[in-house]
């Protein structure tokens, strides 16, 4: 039986590579990883503080509160695997994922409706969080620890991510590349799907002692053995666009017979407002929503935003751009050498942006950050 240890890991050198769950635990590496040298290491400016005190909430929590705890969950029409042995949810440190954390710690009805066993949060370490964001990871995992659940940050070193992408900007300075709203993205499969599919092969391998891994042996042979895993992911009511179509002849066949995803809070009718007055009337911190700083699909104002409160990011963002334009400048014609934006450039966006914006504040700015932005390039 697996049994994450609660090591403090250097999260940051490239030294190991351990191949499993077995061989990461004898190095430190599974765990329940103390981020402080991320943190540290992943810039020096801090969000306005003043303006985190002003975010609003219009509704009221107590009402919203009662809502959430008086929802009879006999009565959705949800279909869920009969009492799953093995329940995941896929942390991306943002809102919705950490509704559903709380729920499953303070809801017990949420808890036995979808997590009635075994329990396990997985996150994948894209390198590209906000700061804020591996911050608030550090405080859910200890979170999750004090309520007796495990919690597994996936980070590069755990040899669970490609030798190709070992993180976001990492990928993009190795090969002269940058992200573009004109291109489909394979990011969020390679740095956040494929990791958390990879080591969770592992995982039930070893809790499980199965026979077989490898390939993703081990799902065929945890399917016939336990039936589905119960995969949660954190999609709030309103963003349905990013659920996957169940009978996407891309689904591979392993994941169709031994995953079932589900999405609580699409259950459940919870939007962002609610998850956010929910996460809040329990008396805790509402996140950044999750997206990787220099993700292509940021808009304008979070643009305005992160070269105001992260110019380094927003710098370096440029300089990928440059390289990426500068490579194909004598193989593809101009029109067609496109960046972030497309034809036009990072910094010719930003003074469109700051135009666009001039009527916003700091704190309007913040607010806007806070109920924008997810990962979403692959589907759930
Ligand atoms: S947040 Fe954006 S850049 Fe990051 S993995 Fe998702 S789509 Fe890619």
């Amino acid at each position: 039986m697996v049994k994450v240890q609660t090591k403090k890991v250097v999260a940051t050198k490239k030294t190991i590579k351990p191949k499993s769950v077995a061989q990461a635990k004898q190095t430190g590496l599974t765990s329940f990883v103390t981020l402080d040298s991320v943190i540290s290491q992943s810039g020096d400016i801090s969000l306005p503080e003043v303006s985190a005190k002003r975010f609003k909430y219009n509704l009221n929590f107590k009402v919203q509160e009662k809502i959430l705890d008086e929802i009879n969950y006999k009565s959705l029409n949800i279909s869920l695997p009969e009492e799953p042995q093995l329940s995941v949810l896929s942390f991306g440190g943002g809102q919705d994922s950490t509704t559903i954390l709380h729920l499953l710690v303070e809801n017990k009805k949420f808890r036995k409706k979808y997590a009635p066993n075994d329990l396990v949060v997985i996150m994948s370490d894209t390198g590209n969080e906000h700061p804020s964001t591996y911050q608030h990871v550090d405080k859910m995992m200890k979170y999750a620890k004090k309520n007796d659940i495990e919690f597994v940050l996936i980070t590069p070193e755990m040899n669970y991510h490609s030798d190709k992408w070992q993180g976001l900007k990492e990928f993009y300075r190795r090969t002269n590349t940058v992200g573009s709203k004109a291109f489909r993205k394979t990011c969020t499969d390679n740095l956040k799907l494929k990791p958390i599919y990879r080591y969770l092969e592992d995982y039930i391998h070893e809790k499980y002692e199965l026979d077989e891994k490898g390939r993703k042996k081990a799902y065929y042979e945890y399917s016939e053995k336990h039936g589905k895993i119960l995969m949660m992911v954190g999609i709030a009511k309103g963003e349905e666009k990013r659920i996957a179509d169940k009978d996407d002849k891309n689904i591979p066949k392993w994941k169709k017979q031994s995953v079932q995803v589900s999405y609580p809070l699409v259950d459940m009718n919870i939007d962002r407002m609610v998850a956010q007055t929910y996460i809040k009337s329990i008396g805790q911190t509402i996140p950044l929503p999750s997206n990787c700083m220099i993700c292509p699909y940021l808009s304008k104002a979070e643009l305005v935003w992160l070269e105001k409160f992260y110019p380094s990011e927003y710098n370096e963002w440029v300089k990928l751009e440059k390289n990426k334009i500068d490579k194909y400048s004598d193989i593809i014609e101009p029109e067609k050498n496109l960046g972030v934006w497309g034809k036009k450039r990072l910094p010719e966006v930003l003074e469109e942006a700051k135009r666009e914006t001039v009527n916003m504040t700091d704190e309007e700015l913040f607010d806007y950050k806070m109920s924008h932005g997810h990962c979403v390039m692959s589907k759930y």
